[in-house]
């Protein structure tokens, strides 16, 4: 008998959204489509409490669920084998799943989804483990097993597998809104825009670089960096803003130890101009507090103050090791450790004030022209956008 397979995905987060359940199940599925979307043919359906992925006519079924399984949303995903619902036909795809494989302990997870199936999880449960002792000769294990065979019985057929993936979870992409994201080329920014793309947000995408007084670098690990978060959520803009000009003003009329508190200050006011101008209805930058000199609470303050639009900061309470290990699993570390000169370190001494006080900074400001910069930096922007899977004529 040929076996019919499907990828079976479970949410949990968006299940929980009540009222707006539908809408969010539609943002999940229109995702898994988009990050399937050159790996042969799919056909969802909604059933109770999971997504199933028809896979019938589908020649690279594992490259589906390893789409699937970075969809934000996607609490797990599996390959599993369709069975009508009766017991033989249960232990039938059991047995050949089972052949070629060596364990010495297993667990059966049995699950109605509806529940006038006439045998309960719990019969299911030992029906089908005796059957595997009896094949295998493994002992049954609820708690260490070594395989664990889901069973997953729904009013029109029976799903069966073994390998369950698990997906980052959170919130489907578009679900939340648009944020702008600060990305600089550095291993905060990065992350923390993932956070807000895993909240369900899509993430426009704003870096500040120093040409011509700097080397190009920046912008193109700004891409780079791009890039993989657009693997996440499909489709991303890129607002590349010449910051040299604006940094070079600054240095004019503002002292040394003020200065990256001011430049932070117009990097706020020019993102949220170009925030306002895509939809966007918050800001994120990637600072953690206390990491330093221009993240102490003062400064943040200081810097929030130049925003009307909330500043997210989803790093704000996590410490350099869990940021770098997040960066690594999302594969953006190894490109932010690229050497670089940061635009910041451009016209920067070495001992910035740490505890700028509102008036302070008001008094730094007076001489400079602010919306006119903030108009040099907006007019000056370019755009690059990025695609996930890659479309013709996009790279
Ligand atoms: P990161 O690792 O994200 O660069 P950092 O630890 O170097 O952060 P700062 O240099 O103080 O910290 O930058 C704080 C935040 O300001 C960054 O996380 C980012 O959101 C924003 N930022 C700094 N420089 C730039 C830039 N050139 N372009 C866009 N955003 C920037
Ligand atoms: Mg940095």
């Amino acid at each position: 008998m040929r076996l019919r397979q499907a990828a079976i995905v479970h949410y949990h987060e968006v299940s929980l959204k009540r009222g707006n359940r539908p809408l969010f199940l539609r943002h999940l599925a229109r995702n898994i489509e988009r990050a399937t979307s050159d790996a042969g043919p799919v056909r969802l359906r909604q059933l109770s409490g999971r997504i199933e992925v028809d896979l019938d006519r589908n020649g690279a079924p594992e490259l589906v669920r390893d789409r699937i399984a970075r969809v934000c949303g996607v609490a797990s995903v599996a390959l599993a084998f369709r069975v009508p619902s009766t017991v033989e036909e249960m232990k039938d795809v059991i047995g050949q799943l089972l052949e070629g494989r060596r364990f010495a302990s297993f667990r059966i997870s049995a699950r109605r989804a509806f529940k006038t199936y006439p045998l309960t999880s719990v019969e299911l449960n030992r029906e089908l483990g005796s059957f595997v002792v009896e094949r295998t000769g493994a002992r049954v294990d609820l708690h260490g097993a070594e395989l664990e065979i889901h069973v997953e019985v729904l009013p029109a057929e029976t799903f069966v597998y073994v390998n369950r993936v698990a997906g980052p979870g959170g919130l489907p992409v578009g679900a939340s809104g648009t944020v702008a994201a600060l990305l600089s080329g550095g291993i905060d920014s990065p992350v923390a825009a993932w956070r807000m793309i895993k909240r369900g947000c899509r993430v426009v995408l704003v870096h500040f670089h120093s040409v011509p007084y700097l080397p190009d670098i920046s912008q193109a690990k700004a891409k780079a960096l791009a890039e993989r978060l657009t693997e996440w959520q499909y489709r991303s803009r890129l607002f590349l803003v010449p910051f040299g000009e604006i940094q070079r003003e600054i240095v004019l009329s503002v002292p040394g130890p003020a200065r990256v508190v001011v430049y932070r200050r117009m990097m706020i006011r020019i993102a949220e101009a170009i925030a306002r101008s895509v939809g966007a209805h918050a800001l994120v930058t990637g600072e953690s507090l206390g990491q330093v000199a221009s993240q102490t609470l003062e400064n943040l303050a200081r810097i929030d103050e130049a925003a009307t639009m909330p500043v997210f900061r989803p790093l704000i309470g996590t410490d350099k090791l869990e940021i770098t290990g997040e960066a690594q699993r999302l594969g953006t570390f190894e490109i932010s450790i690229e050497p670089d000169a940061d635009c910041c370190t451009l016209f920067t001494p070495r001992h910035p004030a740490t505890r700028m006080s509102h008036e302070a900074v008001q008094k730094v400001e007076a001489n400079l022209d602010v919306p006119r910069l903030v108009a040099m930096g907006t007019s000056g922007a370019t755009l690059a956008t990025f695609a996930f899977p890659k479309e013709d004529g996009t790279d």
